[in-house]
């Protein structure tokens, strides 16, 4: 299966990506942590992007879709894929399009996770990530049994610096800026499905497994 999950930073796309790629035995590819590795790694890419993503703006399409491209041809188009932050803006989804249906490879369902700006900004104040499995933290909905610690991996967790209140906002606004036409693209081509992103991630998940039964993905 080729999936799509948009949504706004803190919709749950991260987690419910991770969920599908462990159900559906499918890749899991998100922007986002691509970014985040090459910053960590001080690669060429990491140091194309690092301000960028530091400020909440959007990395330029051309890197995205490149790096995006990449990943995809080289690993997932047989076994399927879940997209998790990709992609953000009409340009992006044009691209990726274009580039898929050159391979005969066109992504099967595209998902919105409507989510609240109350609930987003919650989830992202209050998330910790831990650095080594990954696994996201809430200070309050999901807290670690040791503060501060991984239950699994026993390290520190991380408050992503992107996740600190002015870059927030930043990077809710820039959605807003580039949601509307994104949607719109999926929307006329009746390739779009709604969920709430409010729900928990059980509920959220559930849903989505209807959906894809009912559609028989
Ligand atoms: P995320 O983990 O998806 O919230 O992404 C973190 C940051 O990486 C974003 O705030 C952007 O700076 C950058 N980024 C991730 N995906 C994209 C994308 N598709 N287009 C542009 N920038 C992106």
């Amino acid at each position: 299966m080729k999936l799509i999950l948009l949504g706004p930073p803190g919709a749950g796309k991260g987690t419910q990506a991770k969920m599908l790629s462990q159900r559906l035995a499918i890749f899991h590819i998100s922007t986002g942590d691509i970014f985040r590795e090459a910053v960590q790694e001080n690669s060429p890419l990491g140091l194309k992007v690092k301000g960028v993503m530091e400020k909440g703006e959007l990395v330029p399409d051309k890197i995205v879709i490149k790096a995006v491209m990449d990943k995809i041809e080289t690993h997932s188009l047989k076994k399927g894929f879940v997209l998790d932050g990709f992609p953000r803006t009409k340009i992006q989804a044009v691209e990726l399009d274009n580039a898929l249906n050159e391979l005969d490879a066109p992504v099967d369902l595209v998902i919105y996770l409507r989510t609240s700006l109350k609930v987003s900004i919650s989830r992202l104040s209050k998330r910790r990530v831990c650095p080594k499995c990954g696994f996201n933290y809430h200070l309050i909905n999901i807290p670690p049994k040791e503060e501060g610690i991984c239950d699994r991996c026993k390290v520190s967790l991380i408050h992503r610096p992107d996740d600190k209140e002015e870059t927030i906002k930043k990077r809710l606004e820039v959605d807003l800026q580039e949601s509307e036409e994104l949607l719109n693209y999926y929307r006329e081509e009746q390739r779009l499905e709604e969920v709430s992103g409010d729900l928990d991630s059980d509920e959220v998940f559930e849903t989505l497994t209807k959906i894809f039964k009912e559609k028989k993905l």
